[in-house]
């Protein structure tokens, strides 16, 4: 019986906007100041706001909201002071998006490997740590390295950290906010993340340098002081005129949407982990596939899962996908030969020259990756795991019958 049930739930179907932040939303359309800086007198703008909330929330000096995660991420890649030619060490397991802002400031991509844990791997990271200046790390699918023993290499090598934290806004290692370590932290708000306004990002840092830099950066024409956090003016004094302007502004619709939502991110953060943990514990001791475990430290935050089917032949990986899909469950496999979707791969992007990486290559063949989103029950979730778990069980007995 339950070998032929089938899946029904949308993997792409977000929830809808709190109440709260659609009554917002149409205060900001019957006024008509959707820009950041058209405020009346006296107002402070809804984007202004959600900086000084979200700077809160993370417990950062200051915070500066963008139109998208990667513009975020460009825009930290310039205040820190990355140039045309420097090269940036990246995740090799990342999504197109982080290479994509090395590349788009003139700068060179040098990947490093990715570990069983599917965080960066700290071993190759040291091996390449002498010499590099920059670090641009991913924290591709929420998961995190030792961030203690990843800061104490850069910190020695004296490599400047910019935290893609795309996947982790909420996130923890050892009680600190992920985006907290590095000099820049960076975050999308693009619907497949955390919070949801379609498009949107924002960027965090202690350092006055930096954000006043970013601030004229994402095109503040020089009405820098309408920020939610502003460094003192001669931090300002000392750039403005040699900060070119990117225009990347957050508006202010899309702050009123936001800002409710932040509000509720740690009972969401909650709601993702128990979803995650029903599909992990339904596909625990599954022969042949393994459970990526999470070490003590990290507060994950499971808006999406993976497994590995370590040393799997190629076709027998393809028939679990398409039998998941059969039965309406979507797995994305990062070892496809061509990218598909979301999911490409560090050889995908060949505009980067980068030596293959057979370590890497193995697990990124083994990645099997699903997301969670909170319109899932916790019966659905119970549902896709036993539905993995067959497929994978079947296939996986098919092929050792064989050998
Ligand atoms: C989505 C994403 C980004 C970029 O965010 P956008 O808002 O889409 O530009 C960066 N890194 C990772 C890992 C992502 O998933």
């Amino acid at each position: 019986m339950s070998m032929t049930r089938v899946f029904k739930g949308s993997f792409t179907q977000q929830e809808p906007i709190p109440e709260e932040g659609m009554a917002a939303a149409l205060d900001v359309m019957r006024h008509g100041r959707l820009h950041r800086y058209n405020v009346a007198p006296g107002e402070e703008s809804e984007t202004a706001l959600l900086e000084r909330e979200f700077a809160e929330y993370i417990g950062a000096k200051y915070a500066l909201a963008v139109a998208s995660g990667g513009h975020a991420m460009a825009t930290a890649l310039r205040a820190v002071g990355v140039r045309h030619g420097d090269a940036v060490l990246t995740n090799a397991f990342s999504l197109a998006p982080v290479p994509g802002s090395i590349a788009g400031v003139g700068a060179i991509p040098v990947f490093v490997g990715v570990a069983e844990n599917l965080a960066i791997d700290l071993e190759d990271l040291a091996s390449k740590a002498s010499g590099a200046k920059y670090l641009m790390l991913s924290h591709m699918r929420g998961h995190q390295a030792d961030m203690d023993r990843l800061m104490e290499i850069c910190n020695r090598a004296g490599i400047i950290v910019i935290e893609d934290c795309a996947h982790t806004m909420g996130a923890l290692w050892n009680g600190r906010f992920s985006g907290r370590f590095g000099l820049v932290g960076c975050y999308s708000t693009q619907t497949y993340k955390h919070l949801n306004s379609g498009e949107g990002g924002f960027l965090v840092t202690d350092c006055e340098d930096v954000v006043a830099r970013a601030i004229m950066l994402s095109g503040s024409y020089m009405l820098y002081e309408r920020h939610g956090k502003v460094p003192p003016k001669e931090a300002f004094d000392k750039i403005m005129y040699t900060t070119p302007n990117v225009s990347g502004r957050m508006d202010n619709l899309r702050a009123a949407i936001l800002r409710p939502q932040l509000k509720i991110l740690d009972r969401q953060c909650d709601s993702w982990n128990d979803r995650y943990r029903a599909v992990e514990k339904g596909l625990r001791n599954t022969p042949g596939l393994t459970v990526v475990e999470r070490p003590p430290e990290e507060r994950y935050v499971g808006s999406s899962i993976q497994f590995l089917l370590l040393d799997w032949p190629d076709d027998a990986i393809l028939e679990v996908v398409e039998r998941c899909i059969g039965r309406g469950v979507e797995l994305k496999w990062f070892g496809n030969a061509r990218p598909a979707g979301f999911t490409s791969r560090y050889d995908d992007w060949r505009y980067v020259k980068s030596p293959k990486m057979p370590k890497t290559d193995r697990l990124l063949k083994a990645i099997l990756d699903m997301r969670l989103p909170l319109t899932f029950s916790i019966e659905d979730c119970d549902l896709i795991a036993s539905i993995i778990r067959g497929e994978v069980g079947a296939v996986y007995r098919a092929c050792v019958s064989k050998t």
